[in-house]
């Protein structure tokens, strides 16, 4: 049996980098820009006023209050065609090119328009206030954005400032979930005796819509080899096909050598951890395929430790595990074994996380602890005892 960290290893040397595709920008956030973006053009791509006010010659000013002539007024996108002189100015607006001549902006708070045509500055200013510098911002010929940049709301505007309605990213993966068991019903339909809800399609399927993963729902698929087999060759279409239940050792654990049949090479099958210990790894091809444990504690781990990384790595993120340090609130007694992941309610307090262990979970069946905690302790395999105050290692959801 394989170690968390080779498991993790592994997954991730498999898990390929998609291919790319061009996205209009206003549909490319939570994206992975796949080129990087050089600008075309300077922003500002002009000399511009960031002020409702008047275009000066900021050595007119030196006594103040001064009556300056207006001899034009320009509004935003309007160019001034006239040379500002002496003694002269310019009403503009914010986002108008400067006119020639000027070099600085008076905010209209700070002026007084006289009956004659006259505007009374009634502030002094120094050169160059009030006004964005061609280039000032973005420079044109600069690289701005990086390749594996993630795209959030301030990408799209930088890369639409720059001119471009498209841009290049790595496509997001599809992945197909696969419910077997038949116990396992569909929530909305009654409870029929010895049979229980299925928690992990949904919890998988909302998942993988939060990364923006297109899922491709099969739910409930019995644990009978032909139906199994069936559905699992249809899915394969999909970059990654989640199967839950069926993987450990039981008599109707048909997952693992199903998948054989279908082609699937075994990466690995069962690793070191507490709970999840029976999942499944394989590929074929460039697609990657999971068998995780049907109990949802454990569906949830292998979710966050494994298949979330493997497809920030496919999308063009830079893959990792939210891993922070917390003081132990109480006492915690295991069994030594298997790296442990503990449902945990931690409270963070700036300086220091606090970590309590929910107190009566019963291990990976547990749902109802699962859903009072926001994070796993993790501890280590050779550990049977952890003191109160003592340091601890935490993933966050
Ligand atoms: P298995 O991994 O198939 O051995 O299942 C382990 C436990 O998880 C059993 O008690 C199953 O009934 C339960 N289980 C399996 N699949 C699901 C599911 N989709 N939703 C909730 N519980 C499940
Ligand atoms: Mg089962």
């Amino acid at each position: 049996m394989i170690s968390f960290n080779e498991a993790f290893k592994k997954v991730l040397a498999r898990a390929k980098i998609l291919d790319t595709e061009k996205l209009p920008t206003d549909e490319a956030l939570g994206y992975i820009l796949a080129e990087d973006i050089k600008a075309k053009c300077n922003i500002p791509p002009f000399n511009k006023s960031s002020m409702d006010g008047y275009a000066v010659r900021c050595r007119d000013l030196v006594h103040i209050p001064v009556r300056l002539k207006c001899i034009d007024i320009i509004s935003a996108g309007q160019i001034c065609k006239k040379t500002v002189g002496k003694g002269e100015c310019v009403r503009i607006m914010t986002g108008s090119p400067l006119p020639k001549g000027t070099d600085s902006v008076v905010m209209v708070e700070h002026t007084k328009k006289n009956k004659n045509g006259r505007v009374e500055i009634l502030k002094n200013i120094k050169q160059g206030e009030n006004i964005s510098l061609r280039g000032e911002n973005v420079r044109k010929g600069k690289i701005v954005l990086k390749k594996g940049t993630p795209i959030r709301a301030p990408e799209v505007s930088v890369i639409s400032a720059l001119g471009a309605i498209k841009v290049k990213v790595y496509r997001k993966p599809t992945a197909a979930i696969i419910n077997t068991g038949n116990e396992i019903i569909e929530p909305g339909n009654d409870l029929i005796k010895g049979k229980i809800y299925n928690s992990n399609g949904p919890m998988l399927s909302s998942l993988l819509k939060k990364m923006n993963v297109q899922v491709a729902y099969r739910g409930i698929v019995g644990d009978e080899e032909k139906k199994l087999k069936k559905a699992i060759v249809e899915e394969m279409k999909n970059d990654i096909l989640l199967v839950s239940g069926g993987v450990s050792v039981g008599d109707y654990d048909l997952v693992p050598s199903i998948l054989n049949l279908c082609g699937v090479k075994k990466i690995f099958h069962t690793v070191k951890i507490k709970p999840g210990k029976p999942v499944f790894f394989g590929i074929k091809g460039r697609k990657i395929i999971f068998g995780i444990p049907g109990n949802p504690v454990s569906a949830y781990l292998i979710f966050l430790v494994m298949i979330k990384p493997a497809i920030e790595k496919m999308m063009g993120m830079t893959p990792g595990l939210n891993i922070k340090s917390g003081i132990l609130k109480i006492d915690f007694r295991q069994h030594p074994g298997r790296k442990h992941f503990v449902p945990a309610f931690v409270i963070d307090n700036k300086n220091q996380i606090s970590v309590l262990p929910i107190s009566d979970y019963r291990g990976s069946a547990d749902i109802g602890s699962l859903s009072k905690a926001n994070a796993f302790m993790i501890v280590n395999e050779n550990k049977s005892f952890l003191k109160k105050n003592s340091i601890v290692k935490l993933l966050l959801w």
